[in-house]
């Protein structure tokens, strides 16, 4: 049981609202009240004093909709300036040549980096088997997608619909798949994978219309990545991916830099969601993010870091500042709706992360912010990185944040 006070608190309805207290027990939330008088009644209801944080504001731990920190250890090491096929290639060389435990270092790290910028909540997907570990013990709140792709490979397909079995054995967390494209996955896995999901109700997260080249190969079935994966399907990955029986509201599709007349609509009819990662647009200098395409036809929208192989930084705070750098039309405080509920609404999380709702994960970050007016606190949340001074996770004050184990290269 506790109450947290500070001198401001984000409200999810009010927005920014001066002299707050968050009502914690459990490592949920209760409830948030304001306002000397609402306070006192909740001191002496609950018979406890609150904790005071003192300056700053007080709100809910951001999200991170799509990251792969296994390969946080791969930072540095790749450039987005070349084509995309070539991107990946060296991406797969790079990652063969570091060993398990520089791969388990990079996850702790990168972990470390999100929480130091107060995202304590994060859809990351696994690839190797490296970061369920890590995410089974993490105090974070950890969507855990297990990546399945056949590469064109007829071989592949049924050893991943078996590993993603063995992989549902082995976790205690959630199950939930990732089937890492459409133009890696043969419609054969696809379909396979949209039972799985069907039975068992599991979240899904999708890479989309990401890059010209894909595009290319599955339109019209040529450019480089027709030398890779043989026959094109020639159908638009929307269309696959539909048909798999894998879009819906447990969905969530990353990039879609590349939608066709009419995909947008299809989203947002089935609720499924759509995961933006400024920095990685910025890594690879592509055309400004067709974002308002998106916002008019009603898509729930969200922000990934993605992986330090195509970005930077694994900091939401940096993200949500480059989206309003390049959109700058866009209010500050859809911008912060991006990075936690809708975000959450991706990682099929709502009402549990990135809102102080009453039941939600008392997952609390205190922000030091210069505004002394409500108008401009979103907007410095928005844009200008504050610094973070305070972290609950579970309604417990993380005094020294989790560092990487013994041996980090850090
Ligand atoms: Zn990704």
């Amino acid at each position: 049981m506790g109450l947290i006070r500070a001198q401001w608190v984000l409200d999810d309805e009010r927005g920014p609202v001066a002299d707050g207290v968050v009502h914690v027990e459990q490592g949920r939330i209760v409830q948030v009240v304001s306002g000397a008088a609402s306070i006192r009644r909740l001191v002496d209801a609950v018979g406890e004093k609150p904790s005071d944080l003192g300056s700053g504001v007080l709100c809910p731990g951001l999200v991170n909709a799509h990251a792969h920190l296994e390969l946080t250890a791969l930072g540095g090491r790749l450039s987005g300036d070349g084509p995309f096929a070539a991107w990946i290639g060296h991406l797969l060389r790079e990652r063969a040549e570091c060993t398990d435990s520089e791969l388990a270092r990079g996850v702790h790290r990168g972990a470390h980096e999100l929480l130091d910028g107060g995202t304590t909540a994060v859809g990351e997907i696994s690839s190797l088997a490296i970061s369920p570990p890590w995410a089974e013990s993490s105090p974070m709140a950890v969507r855990l997608y297990h990546e399945c792709l056949d590469a064109g490979d007829r071989a592949r397909t049924r050893e991943a619909l078996e590993g993603v079995r063995e992989q549902a054995d082995a976790t205690s967390l959630m199950p939930a798949i990732s089937p890492h494209a459409p133009f890696s996955v043969s419609p054969d896995l696809l379909a396979g994978l949209g039972v799985l999901a069907k039975t068992g109700g599991l979240p899904i997260t999708i890479h989309w219309a990401e890059s010209h080249e894909e595009q290319e190969y599955l339109l019209q079935g040529g450019g480089p990545l027709a030398e890779h994966l043989g026959p094109s399907p020639r159908r638009p990955g929307l269309d696959l991916i539909d048909e798999a029986g894998l879009l819906g509201p447990r969905t969530c599709l990353v990039h879609g830099n590349h939608p066709v007349p009419g995909e947008p609509e299809r989203l947002a009819a089935a609720g499924t969601s759509l995961v933006h990662c400024p920095g990685t647009h910025r890594y690879f200098g592509r055309d400004t993010f067709p974002l308002e395409l998106y916002r008019r036809a009603g898509v729930n929208l969200a922000l990934g870091t993605d992986s330090l192989a195509s970005n930077t930084a694994l900091d939401m705070r940096r993200e949500m500042a480059l989206l309003r750098e390049v959109q700058p039309g866009l209010a500050p405080a859809e911008v912060w709706a991006m990075a936690t509920r809708g975000s959450a609404r991706a990682l099929d999380l709502e009402g549990q992360v990135g809102c102080l709702s009453p039941g939600a994960r008392a997952d609390l970050v205190l922000f030091q912010v210069e505004s002394g007016n409500s108008e401009s606190i979103l907007d410095e949340l928005t844009a200008a990185s504050p610094p973070v001074t305070a972290l609950f996770l579970e309604g417990c004050r993380q005094e020294r944040m989790p560092r990487a184990p013994m041996g980090s290269d850090r």
